[in-house]
Formats: structure tokens, C-alpha cells, sequence
């Protein structure tokens, strides 16, 4: 075990570029998220190698059409000093198609913030910049199995990973919504065993979450871990995985993609 080099996890770095894109269409996918498609010439050298990359997503101040977005420079980006800067959040590419000039994006419409509140009234013709993805952790698709985790702002991460994994691989999806109404359909040919919790079942939030992923069984065989939510909530999953159950840290992958009460927080979590 844990030999097997076809199994190790890779690093792909792209260079910074930073693009200015229109939607050009949006749908929602459920009453919590939608999906906004993006398209600008800038695209026809987009790249994104991994499921669980995001783009720097930078949104137009109130009143100003376009976002102010930064020229890249060797030294990463820089900023206009005469201008005031743009509200950036991460957001995943769940699709892009660069003959087609296309990049989609999908937004959890929570309560309140910038990103949130601009893809609430996202139109055709709106402004965004984008930047990124600087670059990628390639996890291999060749594990015995693999379980995703996470909450709304994961869904685009494990809706991609589901449709990019090879046909007949085994992989259990440990999901967190509000209730019944956000959930969504995955296209994959995996053979998916998917697990969805609500938050309307729970105590408190992530509580729903936790209490899956501690009554989630675990094949034996080479496996990978991938979690992605809010921070308390990953933590404690994480915490579950590695104390209480065995996975090796080589083999979880975890991240926080929200914080309750905090604004704009990625962190990968380890020890
Ligand atoms: C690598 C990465 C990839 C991500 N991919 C996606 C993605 O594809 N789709 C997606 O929707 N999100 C994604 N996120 C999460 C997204 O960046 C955050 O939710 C971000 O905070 C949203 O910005 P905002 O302006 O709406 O809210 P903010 O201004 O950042 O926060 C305002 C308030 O809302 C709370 N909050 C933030 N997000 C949520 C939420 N989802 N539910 C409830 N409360 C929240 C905050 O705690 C804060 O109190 C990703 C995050 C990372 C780090």
C-alpha cells in the first residue's frame, strides 16, 4: 500500500493570466444555486487540470459595469494604484470549452455577500474578471475508491470530479444542503453511491455532515479522501478521518471554502 506510483498526487503549475469575460447565459439549477456560463476571447488559452482548481473571480464595484482587475508580472499581480480594487472571491471552473470560448461557474446563493448577491441578479452581458487558476493538485483517478464531502460551495468541485472519473469507479458522495430542494443530479458514469444531508434535519450546521461521513463505511484497498466546506465543519470531518478512522494524510485532501462569520477564506487543512 501506498507505493503504487500511478497513485501519487501532482502539483501543475500555469502561468498567471488574468481575463475580463461576459455571461452569457445563466441558469439556475436549483432555488441555491446557479450556474452562470462565461465567454471572452481571453479564453482560447484557458486551462484548468484539476476538478478542485478555482479561478480568483473579481466583481465589479456597485455602479461601475467592469471589475478592476490586475495585470500579471513576474512578481504576481499588480494592482492600479489609482484605482480602488474589485471584490474578489474563488470560485471552481466546473466546465470549460475552449474552442467554444466558454468557462461556466456555479454560485451557492447564500444570505448575503458581494458574489453571492451578484449572481443572484447575474444577467447576460455582465462583467467579470477572472484570474487563474495559478495551479492545479492533480489527485489520479486510479484508486481503489474515492469519497467526496462537502457542502453547497463543493457541488461544482464533486459535479466535475464525478463526470471526469472513468467509467465503473467507485466512489461514494457525502453531501450537506440546506434541504431536499437544493439538490442536484449528477451526470457520471462512476458507479456513485451518493449520501445526501440536510440542514433542516440538523441541530446545528455541518452537524448533518459529520454524522454521514462518521456513519460512511470504508472499503479497504488504495482510496483517496476529498472535503471541501465550511472550516469548523472540515475540521472536525478531517478530524474523523484521520484520528478515528485510520486515512492516511497523504490520502485526504481537505479544504475550507467558507468560514461561518468570515469573509473570503481558503484554507487547506492539515495538521
Ligand atoms: C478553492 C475554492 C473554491 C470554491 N468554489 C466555489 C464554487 O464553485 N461555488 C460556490 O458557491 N462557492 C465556492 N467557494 C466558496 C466561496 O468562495 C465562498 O462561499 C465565498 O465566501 C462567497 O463569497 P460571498 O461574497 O458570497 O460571501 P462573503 O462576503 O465571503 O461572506 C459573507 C458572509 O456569508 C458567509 N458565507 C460565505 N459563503 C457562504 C455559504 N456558501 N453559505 C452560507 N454562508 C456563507 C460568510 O461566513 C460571511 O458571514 C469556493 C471557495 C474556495 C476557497
Amino acid at each position: 500500500m501506498h507505493n503504487r506510483s500511478d497513485l501519487a498526487v501532482t502539483r501543475v503549475r500555469h502561468p498567471l493570466k488574468f481575463r475580463l469575460l461576459q455571461v452569457k447565459q445563466v441558469r439556475p439549477l436549483t432555488p441555491h444555486l446557479t450556474r452562470v456560463t462565461l465567454t471572452g476571447d481571453d479564453l482560447h488559452d484557458f486551462e484548468s487540470a484539476s476538478f478542485d482548481d478555482h479561478v480568483k473571480v473579481f466583481f465589479p464595484r456597485p455602479g461601475a459595469d467592469k471589475p478592476v482587475i490586475p495585470e500579471a508580472s513576474p512578481d504576481g499581480p499588480v494592482f492600479a494604484a489609482d484605482q480602488p480594487r474589485s471584490v474578489a472571491r474563488d470560485f471552481t471552473p466546473r466546465r470549460y470549452d475552449r474552442a467554444a470560448r466558454e468557462l461556466d461557474l456555479e454560485f451557492a446563493l447564500h444570505e448575503a455577500g458581494p458574489a453571492a448577491e451578484w449572481a443572484a441578479q447575474a444577467r447576460v452581458g455582465h462583467y467579470l474578471g477572472i484570474g487563474g487558476p495559478r495551479g492545479s493538485m492533480v489527485i489520479p483517478t486510479g484508486f481503489d475508491w474515492h469519497l467526496l464531502i462537502g457542502d453547497d460551495t463543493a457541488l461544482p468541485a464533486i459535479g466535475r470530479r464525478l463526470e471526469e472519473l472513468p467509467a465503473g469507479t467507485r466512489v461514494a458522495a457525502v453531501i450537506e444542503v440546506g434541504d431536499p430542494s437544493a439538490r442536484i443530479e449528477f451526470a457520471t458514469a462512476a458507479n456513485l453511491y451518493s449520501v445526501w444531508r440536510y440542514r433542516s434535519d440538523a441541530a446545528f450546521r455541518g452537524g448533518a455532515l459529520l454524522q454521514a461521513v462518521r456513519e460512511t463505511w470504508l472499503p479497504d484497498g488504495d482510496g483517496y479522501v476529498w472535503a471541501a466546506g465550511e472550516a469548523a465543519t472540515m475540521r472536525a470531518v478531517r478530524y474523523h478521518l484521520v484520528n478515528e478512522r485510520g486515512i492516511d494524510k497523504t490520502r485526504i485532501r481537505a479544504a475550507s471554502y467558507w468560514k461561518e462569520g468570515a469573509v473570503a477564506v481558503h484554507e487547506a487543512l492539515d495538521d
